[in-house]
């Protein structure tokens, strides 16, 4: 009744088996399951602090361009106009 779909996390791997991207989440009664489909490994994400979130790429923090340097930029050659 409370039991949410599940869902499978991007580039998720099961701390079990190693398998990628057969990690289902879902919560029951407010709590978040999450499982493996390669293996039987399920367990319960704890809601504290940011460990809850997969490690992905938006974890990267972005750095400001601010000791100097620039963002490469690549300018298309120019084009000779026509005679
Ligand atoms: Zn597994």
């Amino acid at each position: 009744m409370s039991e949410s779909p599940r869902r499978f996390i991007a580039g998720a791997v099961c701390p079990r088996c190693g398998a990628q991207d057969r990690i289902r989440v879902f919560t029951v009664a407010g709590r978040t399951q999450r499982e493996c489909v390669a293996c039987d490994f399920a367990d319960e994400l704890v809601q504290a602090g940011s460990e809850a979130v997969p490690k992905g790429r938006l974890d990267r923090p972005r750095r400001p361009a601010s000791d100097g340097t620039r963002p490469l930029q690549f300018h298309p050659p120019k084009r000779k106009p026509p005679p």
